[in-house]
């Protein structure tokens, strides 16, 4: 074993929410910490995710950091390399470079009470000593492959969407894609040149926006470098936009309402075949499963070389899939665009806490409980980054994930002697739970009609945040020591 490294705060995790918390401690004078990454270069989901059309479906303006804004974004949404060459520079700007550490991958964290510091060990072999820890591994990192009778039968090509196997060659073959989320409408209009043939596999139609993506002309680019103020006046109105959308997940069912007859419209424009428009057609509420923005998905589906397929998968064969009808579909390649373990949460790493407490023993049955989706009763100093309950569907996740680095600021500043520790009062998370569910109660995520990966099985949702995110950002304003039992050594 190797000697024990001392610092003040491990961050696990360099995508978006580790490099914000590491830039904020930072620039704020804490900058004794390391950044431990099991992949062998920063990014978190824009590295992993390559797959063809990979982009994100927040505006770039509003999907950035607000204290590092770019105007150079290529498009209003912009592809995974551009998010990922943002992310790089971000970290060169903020001189990250020394506090990393790849090819890290932290298998266990346990609470030392007596010294106050978190024992985090990597599979390497190394052990950081840490008065703080912060995770931010991410809700939909582990990739979600389901169990389908005669998987490893079949003979070509197979992999998940957030493994995208480069170097098979798609031109001229018969690919299958399994599902129908934000992966696959990504996917499916930029293969669907390529191959010869498109089978999608449909368990459960989504609701398809259309996306209105466009280049941002060089004028634009221009007055967004010459003038700061008009750069921060779009980002806010790209952010109440957003944050509009959430009257219609909860109060105002209407404006849902509204939505989904846009999303119908879209939908008979783009497809003249009727039995296909019907078998695009949601039964749900818009938004209980994530809402989609495509301008090129149905278009593409309408293509003579692709075919939508809902009767359900029976099993997968050596040369394809045989469906519950009885029919046989050959394949030559196929891919999983099944999602992510996403109620899995951090079960990577065996985190214990007071008294020998396993974060996921603890969360067995209840599913991810933490107070402000960041702190869990039992775990002194350690701080989730998008945790339970901090998930969104209407906005940019940028924004929680700044209003919890702020959070975890301030718990910083508020512990400064070493051997001072908080962990938050088993009431204050229970009260605060408590609400969080009486509130998702009444909004589409839960009431729409549809099972989510929002949801554990018992149809609990862990991921999402049913309130604004402006309250949020107040609520984690400050770290308020009230709620929490702070002891020194
Ligand atoms: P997803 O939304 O969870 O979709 C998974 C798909 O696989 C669903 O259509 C699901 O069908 C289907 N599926 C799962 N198990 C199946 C089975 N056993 N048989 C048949 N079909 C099965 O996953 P995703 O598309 O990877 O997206 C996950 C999340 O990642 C998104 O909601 C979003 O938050 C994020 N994402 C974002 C972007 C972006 O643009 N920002 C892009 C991609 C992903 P059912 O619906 O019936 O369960």
């Amino acid at each position: 074993m190797q000697q024990a490294k001392t610092v003040d705060t491990v961050i696990v995790g360099s995508g978006f929410s580790g490099l914000c918390l590491a830039i904020r401690l930072k620039t704020a004078g804490y900058g004794d910490l390391v950044i431990l990454e099991a992949a062998a270069e920063l990014g978190g989901t824009w590295r992993d995710n390559t797959y063809p059309g990979c982009a994100c479906d927040i505006p770039s303006h509003l999907y950035c950091f607000s204290f590092f804004p770019n105007p150079d974004w290529s498009r209003k949404y912009s592809g995974h390399a551009e998010i990922q060459a943002y992310l790089k520079a971000c970290a060169k700007h903020f001189g990250l470079g020394p506090h990393f550490r790849f090819n890290r991958r932290v298998d266990t964290a346990v609470w030392d009470e007596g010294a106050g510091r978190w024992e985090v060990r990597t599979r390497s072999g190394e052990v950081y000593r840490a008065r703080f820890l912060a995770t931010g591994t991410g809700g939909l990192s582990q990739p979600n492959i389901p169990e389908i009778a005669g998987k490893a039968d079949f003979a070509g090509p197979k992999f998940h969407s957030q493994r995208w196997d480069h170097r098979v060659e798609l031109r001229g073959k018969r690919l299958a894609i399994i599902g129908t989320g934000a992966s696959a409408v990504q996917i499916v209009p930029a293969v669907v040149d390529q191959v010869a043939q498109l089978n999608l596999f449909q368990r459960t139609p989504p609701w398809v926006l259309p996306r209105q993506d466009r280049a941002y002309r060089p004028a634009e680019k221009r007055r967004f470098r010459k003038w700061e103020a008009w750069r921060r006046l779009y980002r806010h109105w790209l952010y109440w936009k957003a944050e509009a959308r959430f009257l219609g997940f909860r109060d105002l069912k209407f404006v849902g309402r509204l939505a989904e007859g846009i999303g119908r419209r879209h939908l008979r424009r783009s497809i003249p075949d009727v039995d296909l428009q019907r078998a695009l057609t949601p039964d749900y509420r818009l938004g209980c499963k994530r809402g989609l923005l495509s301008d090129d998905y149905y278009p593409a589906l309408a293509r003579e070389n692709a075919g939508l397929v809902t009767s359900g998968i029976d099993r997968i064969t050596a040369e394809g899939i045989l469906t519950q009808d009885g029919k046989h579909h050959p394949a030559d390649v196929l891919v999983f665009a099944t999602g992510f373990k996403a109620v899995e949460y951090l079960s990577q790493i065996r985190i214990v806490g007071r008294s020998g407490r396993v974060l996921n023993e603890a969360w067995a049955d209840s599913g991810g409980e933490a107070y402000l989706g960041t702190t869990v009763h039992g775990f002194p100093n350690l701080f989730l980054l998008t945790g339970p309950n901090s998930g969104l569907g209407h906005n940019s996740l940028i924004h929680i994930i700044e209003s919890q680095a702020n959070y975890v600021l301030d718990a910083v500043r508020q512990l400064p002697v070493e051997g001072d520790w908080a962990e938050v009062r088993a009431e204050i998370q229970a009260d605060y739970n408590q609400k969080i569910q009486a509130q998702l109660a009444r909004t589409v995520w839960q009431m729409g009609g549809c099972r989510s990966w929002y949801q554990m099985e018992s149809g609990k949702n862990t991921a999402l945040l049913p309130t604004w995110t402006f309250v949020y950002r107040r609520q984690t304003n400050h770290f308020r020591a009230t709620d929490y039992r702070v002891e020194s050594r």
